[in-house]
């Protein structure tokens, strides 16, 4: 069969994980569920065609080209030729970051929580864990739990962890009274209320969240009484004081070791001078740190003088998104403002000022490299195909060819969810859905790139269009699936 051929690894992955093994030989399908003559006729559906069937289906969705790590994606139509201002964000967006700065952080942390909140010293010996965790994930601060959410608000189960312990899918659903969580739970008001889900948003939170789950995991093992929320302010407060520190320790000696050089970067500010576009930086670092703040160098402070004009050259600080506009006379949709953190970089300033607006996601180049990988490509087209039969098996009777079906969908679910990550899978998706962060990322950016220098792979007046994704009323593949369907018809 071409499913064997093709799939190798997938093959070992199947073989040694399910029972149900039609994928890979139609005489063991038969045998190892039905024989043939015990198919009940009411369904519809004839079992020895059932393995070329999927193998259609799979070459179907199977044959989609590779993704560009470097594009430009489009959420929104913008027109490069309309934008006169380019305004960015520091950290993570021109500044971006090895992954020996997560490590800095987490000790820098570590060592607070030790001397300033007075925690247990043997906590010294719990090390940063790459790829524990990533960034967009939520923590209920009452039942003290680390999990990721969809743009539905359902919890995504087998990606809830208590420390570093995966929760039961059966406590979560009892603990949730379902997957489903409350708008009031994740999504303030306005009102200034303390929510209970906190999601942590930015590359700076993955090492404070890997902090907090080997603290709470050392709690747990040691049977020390806690509060989830006081842990988790604990750390969060810990870490966000160690930046006044970690800015002194990165100096002009250290910063190759921290900073990933991207060379591009001097060619890609350069062809926005070039073509006589405005640009401004706005950070929250220190001066020191980036050589563009609002201080007088000469006396190295902040004048008393009230500013009325913003002139080139100079650096300012504090004042408003409104001002800003005011003085320099710029509209606001022809500004592109450049961002990481999807909701305080980019939804005020988008929603409220009409700029436009592109976020730097440094993790898809991974996640695309993985995406463009054969194992997942394999796994993903095998899931669609699978995912269409089990369609079709809900019109039969046979409970026990559905149920079959659908337990080989949920390992291979759990297989493509580790691809990205073993515990949380991928940051934009759950299995099915958009995840929280991809939700808001869509919403809030016209545009989103692993980096800002991708730009340079496109004209100063190219037009970003977002791809006509297909509804899933328009869908080719359900396409596929009717037709097949109608030959079944009476
Ligand atoms: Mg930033």
């Amino acid at each position: 069969m071409a499913i064997y051929r093709k799939c190798h690894s997938f093959r070992t992955l199947l073989t040694n994980q399910l029972k149900f093994n039609f994928l890979l030989n139609e005489k063991k399908f038969t045998n190892s569920v039905y024989k043939c003559n015990e198919i009940p006729k009411s369904s519809g559906i004839k079992l020895s065609d059932l393995s070329d069937r999927y193998n259609t289906k799979f070459n179907v969705v199977h044959t989609a080209s590779s993704v560009e790590p470097r594009y430009v994606f489009a959420n929104n139509e913008l027109d490069l030729s309309d934008i006169e201002v380019y305004g960015f964000d520091y950290d993570y967006t021109l500044a971006v970051y090895k992954e020996s700065l997560h490590y800095l952080i987490y000790d820098l942390g570590r060592n607070v929580l030790i001397e300033k909140y007075k925690y247990p010293k043997d906590i010294l010996k719990l090390d940063y864990i790459p790829d524990f965790a990533i960034r967009g994930l939520h923590y209920d601060v009452e039942n003290g739990l680390l999990m990721k959410i969809d743009s539905f608000h359902q919890i995504q189960l087998g990606s809830v962890y208590k420390g570093l312990t995966r929760i039961d899918d059966e406590e979560v659903l009892n603990l949730y009274n379902g997957s489903y969580v409350p708008q009031k739970l994740i999504r303030s008001t306005g009102g200034g209320e303390q929510l209970r889900m906190k999601q942590l948003n930015d590359l700076f939170s993955v090492p404070e969240i890997c902090l907090l789950s080997n603290v709470t995991d050392y709690f747990n093992r040691n049977h020390i009484t806690y509060s989830p929320e006081i842990l988790f302010n604990d750390t969060q407060n810990a870490v966000q004081s160690i930046h006044p520190l970690m800015h002194k320790m990165i100096d002009e000696n250290l910063i190759h070791k921290y900073l990933d050089k991207h060379n591009s970067l001097n060619t890609f500010l350069h062809r926005l001078k070039d073509n006589n576009k405005k640009m401004f930086l706005i950070t929250n670092s220190p001066f020191k740190f980036v050589p563009f703040r609002h201080y007088d160098i000469e006396s190295d402070c902040q004048k008393w003088e009230k500013v009325s004009t913003l002139e080139r050259g100079n650096i300012y600080m504090e004042g408003t998104v409104h001002q800003l506009l005011e003085m320099t006379g710029w509209k606001g949709n022809s500004i592109l403002y450049f961002g990481d953190q999807i909701y305080s970089d980019l939804a005020d300033i988008t929603l409220n000022f009409g700029w436009r607006t592109g976020a730097i996601i440094v993790e898809l180049e991974r996640e695309i490299k993985t995406f463009n990988s054969e194992d997942f490509r394999e796994a993903v087209s095998a899931l669609q195909a699978l995912q269409l039969l089990i369609d079709e098996s809900h019109k039969t009777n046979d409970n026990h060819l559905l149920d079959q079906l659908i337990q080989q969908r949920d390992a291979l679910r759990a297989r493509t969810k580790t691809l990205f990550n073993p515990q949380f899978g991928s940051i934009f998706r759950t299995h099915n859905n958009p995840t929280y962060f991809s939700r808001r990322l869509f919403r809030y950016s016209d545009i989103y790139m692993s980096f800002v220098t991708n730009l340079c792979n496109y004209s100063m007046n190219h037009i970003f269009c977002p791809r006509r994704g297909l509804l899933p009323h328009e869908s080719n593949i359900s396409q596929v699936h009717i037709q097949d369907n109608q030959s079944n018809l009476p």
